[in-house]
């Protein structure tokens, strides 16, 4: 071996450690971008070559996947409990059993609703001569393929909604205290931001010459623009109050 391919050699396995992190770096972004992705990059190939055969593309999109679900099962799942940690003060502890299920549910879950949608719904398109057709039909195959390889997030998210929905109203719809449904108002007020609304007048001259101080005199603009949103926002309700008797 001479020297010159000898220090190639050892620059090379010197800088193994740096590659190996840079991998991991273009992971990791894969995976926070894995849903922007999914829901561009094959609609903007199709766009650019409508003629292509997109089998390639198709391959990677189905083999990476189960990773991108699992990642963000693991994600959506966990995140409730950082903020409500974070919201109590408290130092989130991982809960690693939970971390692991939501990872092991989002993987399998997203390669088996991919290989139900492959082989019983839509398998891969033909090639087809018409470029509208080709195009047509590779542009559903990614749409329905994107839902399939993210069913386990799409599912955790619709299970939340609907248990939202369900739990009905608990705060108040201005103000944003948790009040309880009983204390709630008709249209969902607590009852400090239904008298405020009632209180306020259409015309309001008072009013209207202190956001006039405030802005011309006070030059403070920001103030100003905030009273008069507090007064559009008190007039909107006072009207759903209003026509809600
Ligand atoms: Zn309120």
């Amino acid at each position: 071996m001479d020297a010159n391919s000898q220090i190639a050699n050892d620059l090379h396995l010197l800088t193994a450690p740096i590659r190996f992190l840079f991998r991991c770096l273009l992971a990791l972004l894969f995976l926070l971008l894995a849903p922007l992705l999914y829901a561009t990059i094959p609609f903007a190939c199709i766009a650019a070559d409508p003629n292509s055969d997109f089998s390639t593309l198709a391959l990677a999109y189905l083999a990476l996947g189960p990773f991108a679900s699992a990642f963000w099962l693991m994600m959506v799942g966990v995140l409730p409990d950082v903020y409500r940690a974070h919201k109590e003060g408290r130092i989130f502890e991982a809960n690693h059993v939970k971390g692991f299920g939501l990872m092991f549910i989002g993987f399998f879950g997203s390669l088996g609703a991919e290989a139900l949608f492959l082989f019983y719904l839509f398998p891969i398109p033909r090639e087809s001569s018409d470029i509208a057709v080709n195009a047509a039909q590779w542009r559903s195959w990614f749409g329905g393929m994107g839902i399939a390889a993210f069913l386990p997030v799409i599912l955790l998210l619709g299970r939340r909604l609907i248990k939202k929905v369900c739990a009905g109203r608990q705060t108040c719809r201005w103000c944003r205290e948790t009040v309880g449904a009983a204390n709630l108002d008709g249209v969902g007020l607590c009852s400090p931001c239904h008298d405020a609304a009632l209180e306020e007048k259409e015309i309001d001259e008072e009013q209207e010459a202190w956001i006039h101080k405030v802005k011309y005199e006070l030059h403070d603009k920001a103030w100003a623009s905030d009273l008069r949103r507090g007064r559009r926002e008190a007039l909107k309700w006072k009207r759903r109050v209003l026509s809600s008797r």
